[in-house]
């Protein structure tokens, strides 16, 4: 059994915990939000009073949180490196921005603890069913010592290469992912027009070369996919709001590495679009709404 802090209990971090929980580790967590803390502790967690009581005695700390501004805030501003043991290990799970992560590598290093990135795959399915993928940058010994923690939430473990690389990696991944919704959208809208009938039409690039995991899983149309968002109102999950924040911050690697991504690059501006007419809280396959030119 393993002692672990958990920092950020919301939609992928609360099954994650009951995981944790079930793999038979003593998890201590703390949430700004009661909701989501009163979750947790439903899973069989342990309630903490703040983010470094969380960790303090622990043997591992995991933060999930939306953005690099709130893992700086925690890990630094709400003292958790401070508190956390020495040679203790931090895994952040978080999607965030190379240089925070690369920086929390280096803050993590001066505090005398072991620091790996393991940025996920999967969605709330696969945080629910312990089936995530986790893109893992840091140290090989580092990556080797996590994995054990990583087993009880995941299936697949790969490690991306030094601090900042598994950031690296989910930032090229979910650009493909962005784009491949907008590609499978606009095909739909136009087969449409065509005359085409949708079942038709998934029937046909679900066994040609357009399949991919975003038309099996996540197929913009109502129908052909009964467990897709689009059969239940574009209700999440991924929120178009954290595609939209990973598109941003691929754009940002990709400036700071002077790599040309020019469909990246639109595919955030139609994101950005979509978000700011208010679609944000809806799975990102309700991209196909801009598209249809239906955005409300
Ligand atoms: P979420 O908003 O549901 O959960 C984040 C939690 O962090 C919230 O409960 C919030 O109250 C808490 N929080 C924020 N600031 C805090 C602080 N300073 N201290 C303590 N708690 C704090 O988000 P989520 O969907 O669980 O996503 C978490 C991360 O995982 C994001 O980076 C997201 O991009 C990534 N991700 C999400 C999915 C998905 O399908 N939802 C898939 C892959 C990766």
């Amino acid at each position: 059994m393993t002692t672990i802090g958990f920092i950020g209990v919301g939609h992928m971090g609360g099954p994650m915990v009951r995981n944790l929980v079930a793999a038979g580790h003593a998890v201590s967590v703390f949430d700004l939000s009661e909701e989501a803390l009163n979750f947790a502790v439903q899973a069989g967690a342990k309630a903490a009073a703040s983010a470094a009581e969380a960790v303090r005695g622990a043997d591992v700390g995991i933060t999930m949180l939306p953005t690099g501004v709130e893992v700086r805030q925690a890990l630094i501003g709400d003292g958790v490196m401070a508190a956390a043991a020495p040679g203790s290990l931090l895994l952040d799970c978080s999607t965030i921005d190379v240089e925070t992560a690369q920086a929390m590598h280096v803050a993590a290093g001066e505090a005398g603890l072991v620091m790996v990135e393991a940025p996920v795959s999967g969605g709330t399915v696969g945080a629910e069913a312990g089936t995530l993928t986790f893109m893992c940058g840091g140290e090989a010994d580092a990556f080797a010592r996590a994995r054990p923690i990583l087993e009880g939430m995941g299936r697949t473990f790969i490690h991306c290469g030094g601090p900042g690389m598994g950031q690296a990696a989910k930032l090229c991944n979910n650009m493909v992912a962005a784009i491949g919704t907008l590609a499978i959208s606009e095909s739909f809208v136009m087969g449409e027009k065509l005359g085409l009938d949708t079942q038709t039409l998934y029937d046909v690039m679900s066994t040609s070369t357009a399949t991919s995991w975003v038309l099996e899983h996540m197929c913009p149309v109502p129908g052909p996919v009964p467990t897709a968002p689009s059969s239940r109102d574009f209700k999440p999950g991924f929120a178009a709001s954290l595609m939209l924040k990973d598109l941003r911050l691929a754009q940002a690697a990709a400036r700071s590495a002077e790599a040309s991504t020019p469909l990246g690059a639109l595919a955030a501006a139609l994101f950005g679009l979509h978000v700011n007419a208010g679609n944000g809280h809806l799975d990102t396959s309700s991209i196909i709404k801009l598209i249809e030119g239906n955005a409300d």
